[in-house]
């Protein structure tokens, strides 16, 4: 990255609230509550009350080092009004979710993982520390997708439980009956042994092949927003945050990492051919973020508390395109509050991982394609570190309230290339989401109510409802409230407020506006002059356009122009030298403006071959929208090139538009479809889903592929 110009005015550095009180245990009683053994003896749930006597005062820090000491030792948060009061006291109903959160809420969990490659299952064993939150608790729901339940115990007591009907995308709940009474306040340990299916929504099994080494296969999960229950029994709801331990069985020759702070590792004391990865998360967090690789994993230090992790093949291109990945997790602390979650590592994904990135904590997934070689697009990386506050530490109750995870990163995300880069770089960037949110708005249609930044969930995938209008009509109702409260500084001052305000719990939109009132408090006149409901729960584009400054756009505007406004005789005027001074960000933002127009005719994107060589850009953001501009004007002979790119990866805002504009070549459609159908197979289960629904194949076909 560039040194900083116009760097921000810091904004006060306040700490953030304490965290909710973890307990340490001494070594040997962590081990006997984690202890695999089925003997094990647990407490009764009167006795359950007296062990919580027994919880230390709150550690001064958070997590990593301190409690590194004692190793092994993760254990359930106290229950605590500061931090969990708010999910009992307002928390109406999760449409997503099957769980009963509004009697019960997990605090802890601690996993036994066995994962076996030859059949594509995790045989698996969870123990949830669950805390009852009323009198005369007997029984609980938990969330499940294709989940093959072998046992249930209450502190070691054998517990009924039932199936219920399966529903098409909250999965099925599983309904438990405890063989013992809960008063209010009291914690059980639910213990449920149980296997995944080979077609959990979470997981991706590659083979050797579908990796870079060849060598070894690799399993990677995505659980946002609620495939976690595909995975692991829970109370699948952003509204339910605890900390988890785990114990991952693999074969020798691999590497198990997971989004938490690794704990050392032993070889299977059952089966001396696997090795077992422990890992735990002392921080309190939703369910969505709980994630697991299994690979060839090589990893390389980047910074004090950060590393990078991939197949060997692409971890030395990865150690260098991240480089920066210190500088701005100080940045985004300065803008912030202080980073809780220890380390900081960042995992690069084969190319079937279907998202830009995915801020599982502690370990950020990455695409591949964002390994530009320049680090042009380290954007990601600042919107993924960002989302350590925004999301991670302060999350949204339910998915219809996710704009306050994404909107609010987005704007982190903004500040940070502020500092690092200019604030003439914001307002480009955020002309650019501008134009992502108009693509989602048309894609949907603007009386579609999935494009309201606070959408009915209620019976809808939320899946479906995934679109830039959280992430860009969120970030444009920041950014024009900062404009209307006094700028950049005095409105991060209240996001940094409101992330202490909410540190550890979920939040809903009325909480975040009433809070928006009480910090600005000599300004509610202006709040009160902000048309709500056109924002909030009004379909199309919002009901005001911030007017950004357009000096980084300008350049690309007038380059698009003159490609559109050329005529055949004119094209001997283009030269190599119209895009050596624009940033990659501009050329992007260059071709995204002549997506927007009517296709250039053939001879203009052979002669912009010509002059600017795009086919050769390694920048997949470029290379993306130049083989759909390519494609739309026909060019037969790209049409490998833009099908090879499709199918390279699951990065779904690749593949569904790059597969569009082939099926949409007349000519090419069938080779097209055939082509998808091969490569849905390989995506992962979300992408493929979506990709399918979005494009609207016939997938009866996929079967016989
Ligand atoms: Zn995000």
């Amino acid at each position: 990255m560039p040194g900083r110009t116009g760097a921000v005015k810091r904004v006060h550095h306040d700490r953030i609230r304490a965290p909710p009180k973890t307990v340490l245990r001494s070594p040997i009683t962590a081990r006997r509550l984690w202890s695999p053994l089925p003997e094990r003896a647990a407490p009764a749930a009167g006795q359950q009350k007296n062990r919580d006597q027994n919880f230390a005062e709150p550690q001064a820090d958070v997590c990593g080092a301190r409690s590194g000491t004692s190793p092994g030792v993760c254990a359930p948060v106290r229950s605590d009004s500061a931090v969990s009061g708010r999910i009992s006291t307002t928390m109406a109903s999760d449409p997503c979710s099957f769980s009963s959160f509004t009697r019960c809420v997990t605090r802890h969990l601690n996993l036994h993982l066995h994962v076996d490659f030859d059949r594509h299952v995790i045989r698996a064993k969870v123990e949830l520390t669950v805390e009852a939150l009323e009198d005369r608790f007997t029984a609980l729901t938990l969330d499940t997708r294709d989940l093959k339940i072998v046992s249930v115990s209450a502190n070691g007591q054998a517990a009924r439980f039932t199936m219920g009907p399966k529903h098409s995308f909250k999965g099925t709940p599983l309904d438990i009956k405890l063989p013992f009474d809960l008063s209010r306040g009291q914690h059980v340990i639910v213990e449920v042994t149980y296997e995944t299916s080979p077609s959990a929504s979470a997981l991706q099994w590659l083979t050797p092949e579908q990796t870079a080494g060849k060598k070894q296969p690799y399993l990677f999960s995505q659980c946002q927003a609620h495939h976690c229950r595909s995975m692991i029994p829970c109370q699948d709801s952003p509204s339910v945050k605890h900390t988890y331990y785990a114990q991952v069985s693999v074969p020798k020759d691999l590497v198990a990492v997971m989004s938490a702070m690794r704990d050392g590792q032993e070889v299977d004391p059952q089966d001396n051919s696997r090795a077992v990865f422990r890992f735990r998360q002392p921080v309190p967090m939703p369910s969505y973020l709980i994630a697991i690789v299994v690979g060839a994993l090589e990893s390389r230090e980047i910074g004090p508390r950060t590393r990078v992790w991939s197949e060997e093949e692409f971890v030395d291109k990865a150690a260098s395109e991240f480089s920066e990945t210190e500088n701005m997790l100080k940045t985004a602390e300065d803008l912030a509050g202080p980073y809780v979650w220890g380390q900081y590592d960042i995992l690069v994904l084969p190319p079937s991982f279907p998202y830009g990135g995915m801020e599982n904590p502690c370990l950020t997934f990455a695409t591949p394609t964002l390994l530009a070689g320049d680090k042009s697009l380290s954007n990601v990386i600042a919107h993924e570190i960002s989302h350590s506050w925004t999301g991670n530490l302060v999350t949204n109750q339910t998915w219809e309230h996710f704009w306050l995870n994404e909107g609010h990163t987005v704007y982190l995300e903004r500040m940070i290339g502020r500092c690092l880069e200019s604030e003439q770089f914001r307002q480009f960037k955020a002309m650019g989401g501008w134009k992502d949110l108009q693509d989602s708005v048309n894609t949907f249609g603007a009386d579609n109510p999935l494009t309201n930044l606070v959408p009915n969930l209620q019976d809808v995938d939320p899946d479906d409802a995934f679109s830039s209008v959280p992430y860009e009509k969120g970030f444009a109702l920041l950014y024009h409230l900062e404009e209307l409260m006094g700028g950049p500084e005095v409105f991060m001052g209240f996001v940094k407020s409101y992330i202490q305000r909410f540190a550890y719990s979920s939040v809903t939109t009325d909480e975040w506006k009433n809070y928006l009132f009480t910090y600005f408090k000599d300004k509610v006149d202006i709040l009160n002059k902000v048309d709500w409901n056109a924002w909030m729960f009004t379909p199309g584009m919002p009901p005001v356009k911030p007017q950004y400054d357009t000096t980084l756009a300008d350049a690309c505007i007038t380059l698009a122009q003159k490609w559109v406004k050329a005529k055949d005789q004119d094209l001997s005027s283009f030269k190599e030298s119209d895009v050596k001074t624009l940033s990659s960000h501009q050329i992007i933002e260059f071709l995204s403006l002549l997506l927007q127009e009517d296709p250039l005719p053939l001879t203009h994107v052979k002669k912009m071959q010509e002059v600017y060589d795009l086919n050769a850009s390694m920048n997949s953001e470029i290379r993306f929208r130049w083989l759909r501009l390519c494609v739309r004007s026909r060019w037969e002979e790209l049409v490998p090139l833009a099908l090879k790119m499709a199918t390279e990866q699951g990065r779904m805002k690749f593949t569904r538009p790059l597969f569009r504009e082939v099926f949409n070549f007349e000519k090419h459609c069938d080779e097209a479809v055939s082509v998808f159908l091969a490569h849905r197979t390989a995506m992962h289960p979300v992408t493929a889903g979506l990709v399918s629904k979005d494009l609207k194949v016939d997938t009866s076909k996929s079967t016989s592929l």
